[in-house]
């Protein structure tokens, strides 16, 4: 049972706090009192240090599209390995890969690619600039794009200064100088007229809106088809360019969300599941805005490098990974998604515990309300419903099921029906017992 303090994770935690600031290397997985740490992963179960093996939901926040160890995937990486893992030259494994998201992602017409999602929106927005010569850039409130300072504003707005009439932009990181706040404009998500108000004030010096048409801290709900189509017309208008992440929507179609909506962006930032397990990142768009990248004139006006910028071991392991994700492997993950969606939200009326699950086709998101969610104020949950979302991720534990501590679920192609019933009757069983044992009682 999770916490315990004599487990073997418990030890190591006290132990990482000597050499890791608070133990810990990346925010995303800090847990209280300590993390779970991983001894290893096979399909979609993963075993912690102490043995014990639970569903991963995780799946390394989305990256993992065929779970842990898939042998294809061991293969092609080992493969590699043996051949040497990176080089100060290019090697044709990322020809490859860009041929293959070429092919499948319309407006990738060049690629580019890097090693985080984070660098591949950080670097589609400086080509924006380049190509635009403009400086400021939109995003939607609330929206995660990875750690670059102008896409992480307004990151965690919350009430007490999100502002009014139009959104604030308010820092993530302490210390973020007022010039990036100054040179990014905050869009209510799914708000067509005020999103419109605010790109046509700031039209002359926009060189990019980006968004991502189904983003997670938003609420995980899709953008509306006409706050994607006014976001094209508006930055064809203005000048702009139309920047769609789809670090973690790829997995919904085979051409990307923006498949979806029939929106052609001048540039996508990807990366996550095309790395096939390893680190990734990518830019793509049309011939002539990434020739701002292209060194073979001269200097080019955006040059961009990267010690391990497409090294085969990913681009490898990263095309053996796509190949495998078909048509067919993406219409199955919907339907378990769809599947386990409605198990959640007949898991909360039956529970009589506001709350729903949103989210598309392989990705879901739970709340503790049942407001419609439209946007990120929407969806914002109160401090009572953060302590409802702290319980349940650790009573989903203690179920056998790990999901990420906001709620956020990815399905991975290992799973199987078996798999799906087992994590729908895992949140029952937690919901119940929150339910048994009231809303306001403690976490743990
Ligand atoms: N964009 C989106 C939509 C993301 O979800 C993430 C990561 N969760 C990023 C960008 C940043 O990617 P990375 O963590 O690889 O830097």
């Amino acid at each position: 049972m999770y916490p315990d303090s004599s487990s073997q994770s418990a030890a190591l935690y006290e132990r990482a706090k000597r050499s890791l600031p608070g133990g810990n290397t990346r925010t995303t997985v800090y847990m209280s009192p300590y993390p779970l740490y991983a001894a290893s992963g096979l399909g979609c179960r993963v075993t912690d240090l102490d043995g014990v093996e639970r569903i991963d939901c995780i799946n390394n926040f989305t990256s993992l599209i065929h779970g842990h160890a898939h042998p294809a995937l061991v293969e092609a990486a080992t493969c590699q390995i043996q051949l040497g893992t990176t080089f100060g030259m290019p090697t044709p494994s990322e020809v490859y890969l860009a041929e293959l998201l070429s092919g499948r992602v319309r407006s990738m017409e060049r690629v580019r690619f890097m090693n985080s999602g984070t660098e591949a929106v950080m670097m589609a927005l400086k080509a924006a600039r380049a190509y635009t010569g403009r400086p400021k850039i939109a995003k939607v409130e609330g929206s995660y794009h990875g750690s670059y300072d102008y896409a992480e504003t307004s990151l965690d707005a919350e009430p007490s200064n999100w502002g009014e009439q139009a959104p604030n932009s308010i820092a993530y990181a302490r210390g973020t100088p007022q010039g990036v706040l100054s040179d990014v404009v905050v869009l209510p998500f799914n708000d067509v007229v005020k999103a419109e108000e605010l790109l046509r004030a700031h039209g002359p010096s926009l060189a990019a809106v980006l968004v991502d048409p189904v983003p997670n801290r938003v609420g995980l709900v899709p953008a509306s088809k006409e706050f994607m189509s006014m976001l094209r017309r508006v930055t064809k208008d203005t000048g702009a360019l139309l920047v769609i992440d789809e670090v973690i929507t790829l997995r919904l179609a085979i051409g990307g969300a923006q498949s979806m909506y029939d929106v052609v962006p001048d540039l996508t930032a990807a990366g996550k599941i095309i790395g096939g397990g390893f680190p990734v990142g990518a830019v793509g768009g049309s011939a002539e805005v990434m020739g701002v990248f292209d060194p073979s004139r001269g200097r080019p006006p955006v040059p961009h490098g990267g010690t391990f910028s497409a090294n085969p071991v990913t681009m490898m392991t990263g095309l053996t990974a796509m190949q495998l994700f078909d048509g067919a492997a993406i219409e199955r993950l919907g339907r378990f998604g769809d599947r386990l969606r409605s198990a959640i939200n007949v898991a909360f009326a039956s529970t009589g515990i506001p709350g729903q699950a949103t989210g598309v086709g392989s990705l879901l998101k739970v709340h503790f309300h049942n407001r419609p969610i439209t946007d990120y104020r929407s969806a914002f949950p109160t401090p009572q419903q953060q302590r409802l979302m702290a319980r349940l991720t650790i009573k989903l534990l203690n179920n056998g099921v790990m999901t990420a501590s906001y709620g956020l679920i990815a399905l991975s192609t290992a799973m199987t029906d078996s798999d799906i019933e087992q994590i729908a009757v895992a949140f029952r069983q937690a919901l119940t017992e929150i339910a048994a044992e009231g809303l306001e009682a403690n976490a743990g």
